[in-house]
């Protein structure tokens, strides 16, 4: 079955099911809205683009719009530069917004809500401390109590209220609660704070506000003022739907509805916003983009493509179950996703000189190497200087190799990719023992396309000749974690890997590299797949990162 019908057929997951029954039912006059609400308080990662896919794509399979909404009512935490960030990695993985939308705009609508909550009966100024909020409410187990306040009248309400807004009171001092009911099994309904008092300066509104509403008495609202018709969001606001829904017939506005999905959960990472930012303030990574953090940008700058991102959202699907996602799949698709684009090129990381006995001294020759054989109809090809003295890989060579061993060894043949096969007739050491210079003889009418020479070779090496090398720097990445679950020490930052970045100063690459795109995939043949830093390589200083190994050795221990 090939793939595109093998999609096709995939069963529906369970919201695609509630919005083809409504859909059918003609619920919402058939339209589809959603939206994506991330709070601008730190850049985007992995979990982000699994809601991503899931809000766009549904949307985009059901003729409907997606909203770009930053939630953001908390003052103290938010930038725009998040904002800045969220948007270009929104876009970068393939997707585009109806409306750009921002909780902020609707603080004055916010307010009236609450204004309405406060003539029906149904929300009080409480000026008891947080302690004796948090006392009353009782616990899971035992009811909660009324505080004094509770019974305060509507005028006196309303017209604490205003004073809140005025400026009046300090942080702390008075908040909103929704009066709902004290004895309910669901803490979220024990008269939650709807409102409270925050003198500080907004990313947007500046200095408007002082008070700000709590996140339960925006999100609903604000899917509602948009008439979102789905609003899907993760686990743990399963006990806030009841919140949810109480405020939006309280209000009598538009009925959104909250469906909650599986968070995203991958091993060797940590995900929150919350422990991303420990890992940047306090330096163990050199930036929200540093290639080993699973942020967008930060996946983006290791040579992740948006394509590979996709389809990892795709394959782990959308379920109700938490579970935790092997980091190994998100790898699979980067390098499947690769295999089909990037362009071959060679470069020796750890390199020992070769020289070719036999081929004259000062010559060199044209090679042509295809740019990717996976190409249908092929995709080009680039020209690869050969000459007599060439680098290859150090553990390319062995002098008392065992038997299976099909690299080179005195006497042995091997097929140098693109060119030709040789045979090893002699090799140097300094006086520790070390290879110093390996010595073959290649035989001329062995030219790959043009072979009919009868020799064969078991293995094929990649190599780059002396003097056309271009001298790179490579950065190779293990995981930052060494924990699955980074989470089972009391600090997350104990389970660092301190050997997560392995820099090659000098590695050396074939001549074409230096005419490498930002942005684009490259495979270094035998070693991996790598793309350009797009922070530290420069024209003078080129610096590759490894975005994936070519296999996955990980999970075998080699931990390359
Ligand atoms: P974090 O805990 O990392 O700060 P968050 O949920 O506070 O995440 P928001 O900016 O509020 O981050 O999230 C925007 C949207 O992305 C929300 O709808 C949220 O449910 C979703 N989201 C966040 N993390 C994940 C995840 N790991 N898997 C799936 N969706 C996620
Ligand atoms: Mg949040």
């Amino acid at each position: 079955m090939n793939k595109d019908k093998a999609k096709e057929e995939k069963s529906l997951n369970f919201i695609e099911e509630i919005i083809e029954e409504d859909l059918r039912t003609s619920k919402h006059g058939g339209r589809v809205l959603t939206r994506f609400p991330p709070e601008p308080n730190g850049y985007l990662h992995i979990g982000h683009a699994k809601s991503i896919c899931l809000n766009f794509g549904i949307a985009q399979k059901y003729g409907g719009k997606t909203n770009l909404r930053f939630d953001d009512t908390n003052p103290l935490t938010e930038d725009t530069e998040y904002v800045d960030s969220i948007k270009e990695d929104i876009k970068w993985l393939g997707f585009q917004w109806d409306k750009e939308l921002y909780t902020s705009d609707y603080f004055e609508t916010l307010y009236q809500y609450a204004v309405k909550l406060i003539n029906d009966g149904l929300a009080y100024v409480d000026s008891s401390s947080s302690e004796e909020i948090a006392k009353a409410k009782g616990t899971p187990t035992e009811p909660g109590y009324p505080t004094p306040d509770r019974n305060r009248s509507v005028e006196e309400n309303l017209k604490l209220f205003e004073e809140m807004r005025a400026g009046k009171y300090a942080d702390g001092e008075l908040v909103l609660r929704a009066k709902i009911d004290l004895a309910n099994p669901n803490m979220h309904l024990r008269d939650p704070i709807i409102y409270r008092i925050k003198h500080a300066n907004h990313h947007r509104t500046d200095d408007k506000w002082c008070i700000y509403p709590m996140y339960d008495f925006a999100h609903g609202q604000s899917d509602s003022i948009e008439e979102i018709t789905h609003s899907l969001c993760t686990l743990e606001f399963v006990p806030h739907r009841p919140l949810y829904d109480w405020l939006i017939e309280k209000l009598e506005i538009f009925p959104s509805h909250q469906y909650e999905f599986a968070r995203l959960n991958l091993s060797y990472t940590v995900m929150s916003k919350r422990r991303l930012v420990q890992l940047v303030n306090e330096h163990h990574v050199d930036s929200w983009n540093d290639p080993r953090m699973p942020t967008i940008s930060g996946l983006r700058r290791r040579g992740y493509t948006p394509e590979s991102i996709r389809e990892f959202c795709s394959r782990i699907g959308v379920a109700k179950r938490e579970n935790i996602i092997d980091v190994s799949l998100l790898e699979f698709c980067a390098r499947e996703d690769l295999n089909k684009t990037a362009w071959r090129r060679m470069a020796v990381l750890d390199p020992v000189k070769l020289i070719i006995t036999n081929y004259p001294e000062g010559e060199s020759e044209i090679l042509a190497g295809e740019n990717n054989p996976e190409v249908e109809g092929g995709d080009g090809s680039r020209e690869i200087p050969f000459s007599r003295e060439l680098w290859i890989e150090r553990e390319d060579f062995m002098v008392d190799p065992p038997k299976k061993y099909f690299r080179l060894a005195p006497g042995r043949k091997v097929r140098l990719k693109h060119a030709y096969i040789i045979e090893c007739t002699d090799y140097k050491t300094d006086d520790k023992g070390n290879i110093t210079e390996i010595h073959a003889e290649y035989f001329p009418n062995t030219k790959s396309g043009e072979d009919n020479s009868g020799i064969k070779a078991k293995g094929t090496m990649h190599w780059v000749s002396v003097p056309h090398a271009k001298e790179v720097e490579v950065r190779l990445y293990d995981r930052l974690f060494m924990e699955e679950d980074p989470m089972v020490h009391e600090d997350f930052k104990q389970a660092i890997n301190p050997n997560s970045l392995h820099i090659i100063p000098k590695a050396y690459a074939e001549p074409d590299l230096e005419n490498a795109e930002m942005g684009k995939g490259y495979q270094f043949m035998r070693i991996g797949y790598f793309t350009l830093d797009s922070k530290y390589s420069s024209k003078d200083n080129i610096v590759f990162n490894r975005t994936v190994t070519l296999r996955d050795t990980w999970s075998k221990g080699k931990n390359n």
